[in-house]
């Protein structure tokens, strides 16, 4: 970071928390610093000059001033405020869910171009009107290649054989798949220990390994070209989610949110 006062960086803002009663503090995601968090005074006085610009899923130009505990947005300025998002109740849940992705998945200073580039991409194909679920699976499988978890989806993570096309096993455990022999051994030792917390691996077609290898390697306008059926994308979002929470040890609040809206949507 620049040793002087001040600095200027972009970045997207992830989330913010009132701080007493016109302060706001900012977290936000950016290409050089990674997660950032600033405050932003003032900005929640109705005629704040910084308020738009420090909304979450709103990418934006900042200079910041060094502070003594955290740093301070002295000015900011607007590059995307992905308005098609904001607009459609959807596609905002599905972009808060992204910036919970981030904010959960990174710590303050950690630097990850790649994620940064990814996470604009994203952002932006979600805006477009022919958006669907496949943005969502896309990002999570590349967010976790970005940050080390890659799921192996080639060789069994057991005995290392090359997997064959047959319904296979995922591991949340073991952060990738398991061949049919190594999982019924796996499920022989889970039970003679008894361990009743431990999440086995769970079937995973044929089909649904041949789209997570394609969507690991391809960028996103190929990614987009794969058919994907109703059963398919619910494969799909399964293995992803499972990995997730494990990971994560957790649930993510948007989600739930995400979820819900898509039975509402599925009931209209
Ligand atoms: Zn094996």
């Amino acid at each position: 970071m620049s040793t002087s006062r001040n600095y200027q960086t972009q970045g997207v803002i992830l989330k913010q928390n009132k701080l007493g009663e016109f302060d706001k503090i900012v977290t936000f995601y950016t290409p050089e610093f990674g997660k950032l968090r600033a405050v932003a005074k003032g900005a929640c006085r109705p005629k704040s000059k910084l308020g738009g610009n420090v909304e979450p899923l709103t990418h934006s130009l900042m200079l910041l001033a060094k502070g003594r505990n955290l740093d301070i947005v002295t000015q900011s300025q607007t590059i995307n405020g992905f308005l098609a998002l904001k607009s459609d109740l959807w596609r905002m849940a599905c972009g808060l869910y992204i910036l919970e992705l981030i904010d959960s998945f990174t710590v303050e200073g950690g630097d990850n171009r790649p994620l940064f580039d990814l996470l604009i991409d994203i952002l932006n194909q979600l805006s477009e009107p022919d958006s669907n679920e496949t943005v969502l699976r896309y990002f999570e499988l590349n967010l976790l290649n970005h940050l080390g978890y890659r799921p192996q989806l080639r060789r069994c993570v057991s005995c290392d054989s090359p997997l064959k096309p047959v319904v296979n096993f995922f591991s949340p455990s073991k952060g990738g798949l398991l061949c049919p022999n190594c999982n019924s051994e796996e499920n022989c030792n889970y039970e003679q220990i008894e361990a009743t917390s431990i999440k086995s691996a769970f079937p995973i077609s044929v089909r649904a390994l041949k789209v997570l290898r394609l969507w690991q390697s391809c960028d996103y306008s190929t990614a987009k070209r794969v058919r994907i059926n109703p059963e398919l994308s619910l494969e799909l979002e399964r293995v992803l989610h499972e990995y997730i929470r494990y990971i994560l040890q957790r649930e993510l609040k948007s989600l739930a949110w995400l979820q819900e809206l898509k039975r509402e949507i599925a009931v209209i």
